[in-house]
C-alpha cells in the first residue's frame, strides 16, 4: 500500500493519496487549497487516481475538489449528511477570503457505513463518525485509518463549525468506531501528526476521560 500525505493551505489540512502498488490505482482524500503540491505529487507517483473521498466537508478539505474533478476526470464520493455542509461552501468561501473562489464540486457517489470503496485490490471501509460534522466518516484500509478532522493525536474536532453536533457525539463516535480496533493501527488525522489507536487510548485526554464532556 502506498500513503502519502500532502499538508498545505493556510490551516495546513493534510490531504492523502492511497494507492495501490499491484494496480497502480489510487485514491485521492481531503483535496484543499494545495492543489499544485497534489497535482504534482499525483503525477510523481505515477498513480491513476479512480475517485476522490472526502472525509467531510469543511472548506480546508473540499477547496480542491472541483479542480481535482475536472483533470483527473473522475468521481466525487462523500456521506449524503454532509451534503448540507457543501451547500454553504460559498458562505464559507466568503468568510476566507484566502480560499479565493471556490466552487461547490456536485457529488457523484453517496457513501454510507460499511461501505468498502475500491482501491486497485484494496478497500477503504466507511466508517461514519458523526459529531464534527454530521456526515465526518473515517476511512479504514488494512492497519491503517484515515481519520479527518474526528480524531487527532492528543485531541479530537471541534464541534463547533458547520455541521458540528456535540461533543459527546463525537467522543462516542470515536469510542464506538475507532477504539474498538487494535492498537497497533495507524491514524492519519486531518491536521497534525500522525498517531495510532494505541497512543491515543491511552493518552487522549478526550477518551481516557480526563477531560470533562459536556
Ligand atoms: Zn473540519
Ligand atoms: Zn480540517
Amino acid at each position: 500500500m502506498i500513503l502519502k500525505c500532502i499538508p498545505g493551505g493556510i490551516f495546513l489540512t493534510n490531504c492523502y493519496i492511497i494507492g495501490d502498488e499491484e494496480t497502480n490505482e489510487g485514491i485521492l482524500i481531503d483535496p484543499g487549497e494545495q492543489m499544485d503540491e497534489i497535482l504534482a505529487e499525483i503525477k510523481n507517483s505515477g498513480l491513476k487516481i479512480t475517485k476522490i473521498v472526502n472525509t467531510h466537508t469543511h472548506i480546508d478539505h473540499v477547496a480542491g475538489v472541483q479542480q481535482a474533478k475536472e483533470e483527473l476526470g473522475v468521481k466525487f464520493y462523500l456521506h449524503p449528511e454532509d451534503e448540507p455542509v457543501l451547500q454553504v461552501l460559498p458562505e464559507a468561501a466568503a468568510r476566507f477570503p484566502q480560499f479565493g473562489n471556490v466552487r461547490v464540486p456536485e457529488i457523484d457517489v453517496y457513501i454510507e457505513e460499511g461501505d468498502e470503496i475500491e482501491i486497485g485490490s484494496l478497500k477503504a471501509k466507511v466508517l461514519h463518525t458523526p459529531g464534527h460534522s454530521w456526515g465526518s466518516v473515517c476511512l479504514l484500509i488494512d492497519d491503517h485509518v484515515i481519520s479527518g478532522d474526528t480524531l487527532f493525536a492528543g485531541s479530537v474536532g471541534r464541534v463547533d463549525l458547520t455541521g458540528g453536533t456535540s461533543m459527546r457525539e463525537l467522543v462516542g463516535s470515536i469510542k464506538s468506531k475507532l477504539m474498538t480496533l487494535p492498537d497497533s493501527y495507524n491514524v492519519y488525522p486531518g491536521h497534525g501528526p500522525f498517531t495510532t489507536i494505541g497512543i491515543e487510548r491511552r493518552s487522549n485526554p478526550f477518551i481516557t476521560g480526563d477531560m470533562d464532556i459536556l
